[in-house]
Order: structure tokens, then sequence, then C-alpha cells
């Protein structure tokens, strides 16, 4: 699945960090992602600069370089260069903003100067500071939100996030004239740009449906929804954004081990064999968890046909690990049911034997999905055929 993409978009928070630390193999994840294409980290948090952002990262455990990631402070400054050429500003907002505007040749002047006033996540924001700002705008200063995201995530809970400060002018009569994070096109434009690829090379990863789900999509970008971040599985039989692929997190979606892209915990697979061409089934994480956790682990996964009439049966030589550590299966089988329509997964030692009747009394039979489309395909199979199952 990875390889069609030659560039990965990843937001950091809740995708590569929570809480300021590193998820779970999030850091090796990214290096199988770097091994497959260009990478870049963008990230709605305008606070800090590129080589903030890096260092932030860093210390987390995610060693990146400034040029691979792109805060809304980056994008902000990008945007106003390439549209307006170096413009007069004032800032609402904490260092990476004038850092990043700055290093853009933008000027940093008295709010009732300024061209423009550049709002982003201000932790020393004051009544005063607002009323200048007030000031500005009723002189006629443009208004460019770095993002809108009405709160931020810290170890403590929930703060008051760009949006916040976005709604107070807002509130004033004053929305703005320009947003350039996540979703709107101006943070995924400045990212393809920089990567240098079409909308379709490129894959974006995230935890937020709202922003880096629904925005990359407008774009014509296939997304990646994580599930370590804010999204829950709930949320998302909810909401009406329905991500390319979703997976439990970064290290899954880079071992490929995806959830998506039917249903929450549903999982797509392509089950191939020489005779019979593919065909597409969905593993059904409801119905058998362990199970379906279990051979998701094990995909890709070679295997050979065994048929007993009507029946199909992959004697797979991979072990398959149930979690929990007391259910260890040595040798399973994936089978297909035709009556049902079903993927079956049997547990025991089973492969060995041509006859069924030496597999079914031993083996508690676990239905793990369904087979899509015409199911009559799996009857050209013949005993013996190599078969690959593997994510679709
Ligand atoms: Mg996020």
């Amino acid at each position: 699945m990875l390889e069609r993409y030659r560039g990965f978009l990843l937001d950091i928070d809740g995708v590569l960090v929570r809480g300021g630390q590193a998820l779970p193999g999030a850091a090796e994840a990214l290096d199988l992602l770097r091994a497959r294409g260009r990478v870049l980290l963008l990230t709605n948090n305008s606070t800090r600069s590129r080589a903030g952002t890096a260092e932030r990262l860093r210390r987390a455990g995610i060693p990146a370089a400034p040029e691979e990631v792109l805060p809304s402070s980056y994008v902000a400054a990008q945007f106003l260069r390439g549209r307006y050429g170096p413009v007069r500003y004032w800032c609402l907002g904490e260092e990476g903003i004038r850092e990043e505007m700055g290093a853009a040749g933008h000027v940093l002047v008295p709010p009732e100067e300024a061209e423009w006033i550049v709002v982003g996540m201000d932790r020393e924001l004051t009544y005063a500071k607002l009323a200048q700002a007030l000031r500005a705008l009723l002189r006629g200063a443009r208004l460019l939100a770095t993002n809108e995201d009405p709160t931020f995530p810290t170890p403590e809970g929930l703060v008051p996030g760009a949006g916040a400060i976005v709604g107070a002018l807002r509130g004033m009569g004053f929305p703005p004239e320009v947003v350039v994070g996540k979703p709107s096109p101006i943070a995924f434009q400045v990212a393809l740009e920089l990567l240098g690829l079409p909308p379709q090379a490129v894959l974006m990863i995230g935890d937020r449906l709202d922003t880096d789900i629904a925005g990359a999509q407008a774009l014509g970008l296939d997304t990646a929804l994580v599930l370590s971040g804010v999204t829950r599985p709930a949320d998302l039989e909810r909401a009406g954004i329905r991500p390319t692929y979703v997976a439990q997190d970064l290290r899954c979606l880079a071992q490929e081990g995806l959830l998506g892209p039917l249903e929450s915990g549903a999982m797509e697979v392509l089950i191939r064999s020489p005779r019979m061409g593919e065909v597409r089934a969905v593993l059904e994480e409801g119905r058998a968890p362990k199970t379906v956790a279990a051979l998701r682990r094990a995909l890709p996964l070679k295997a050979v046909a065994r048929r007993w009439g009507q029946e199909v049966y992959f004697a797979t030589p991979v072990a398959v690990e149930l979690e929990g550590g007391a259910e260890v299966v040595e040798k399973g089988a994936i089978g297909y049911w035709p009556p049902g329509r079903a993927l079956c997964l049997f547990f025991g030692p089973t492969p060995a034997s041509r006859n069924p009747q030496e597999i079914r009394p031993a083996s508690p039979v676990t239905v793990v999905g369904r087979v899509l489309g015409d199911p009559a395909a799996l009857d050209r199979i013949q005993d013996g055929d190599p078969i690959e199952v593997l994510p679709a």
C-alpha cells in the first residue's frame, strides 16, 4: 500500500508525540517512511520555528531536521512572502512566528504601522495586546491566522489555542482574511511545493478528521487516520469524513498493519493465487479481535491451498501468536467456507494433514471475515496452489 506514495505529510501531535513524549515506535516508523519517500512534518503549532520544532522533536526522542518540519509559523511567512513580498507586520503570537517572519524578510513594526497582523497561539496574551490589534485592524491592517485550532493539548490537559485568540478578534468584527494552517489548502499547497510532488503521490497522516484528513482530501491527497491522538473509533463512525486508511498508530501504519479503509476495526485484504487471480476480503475485528490482531501482525503471509470438496483451506507456514502470551498457536490456517462466504482461521496442529477430519474436531474455528464480491472465484483454486494474503 505505501509503495504507491512518493511523499508523506505527517501531523506531529497525536501522531509522533503525545504530551511531549514520542509515541511508541514513532521514530522507527518515521525512518521507514523516510526510506520510502520524502517526508514533511506539517503542524498547526505556530509557537515555534522550523528549527524550534525540530529541537522539540529531538528532545522527545524523534530526530528531525529543520528542513523536514513545517509549522504554521513557517507556512504563514512563506505564504505572505510569495503573495505580497516582504510585508510590515505585527504579531499576536510567540517567537516561532517572529523567527520565521524575519527569516522570510518580513519586518516587525509597531502595531500602528503594520500592514498585516499575524495571529498564533500566544501564552502571554493580554487585554492590552488585543486592544492594540483592534486599533491596527480599525486602521486597515489585514489579519492572517496561522491556524484556528480552538484548543491545544498539553500534558496537563487542554489549553486555549490560536483559534481562541482569532475568535476574540472575530468577536470584535474582524474575521481573519487568511488562515494558513490545516485544514486550509495553503498549508498543503506549501507542503506539496516543498515536496515537489503532485497530490496523488502523497499520503497525509494525521489524528484529526476535521483538519488533517478533511483538509488533505479537499486537495486530492490520500489520507491515513491514526487513532493515537484525539480521534476515537466511535468518532470515526459518527463523522462524515472517511479517511483512505485507518491505523492504530504510526508504527502499525508504517508496517502496513491497517485497520481501514472500510470501517473502524475492519481491515481489507487481498487474497492472491495464480489460478484465481485476486479476491478482496474484509477481516472484521469486532467478530474475533484477537484473531484479527494476530492475523494482521502475520500479514502479508504466504500459504498453500488445501482443497476438500467445496472448501478451501490456506495452510499457512507462519506462526500465529495471540496477544496475552498464553494463547500461542504454532500453526494456523485461514479457510474459506463457501456457504457463508466466511473467512475462518483454524487453530491447532492443522496444516500437516490433508484430511479435514483431522483438523476440525481438534480445531476451534473462528470466523474472522467475509469475502467481498464473487466467492466463486475461489473455486478455481486447486489443491497445492500457492496463496498470498496481503493488506489491500
Ligand atoms: Mg494532531
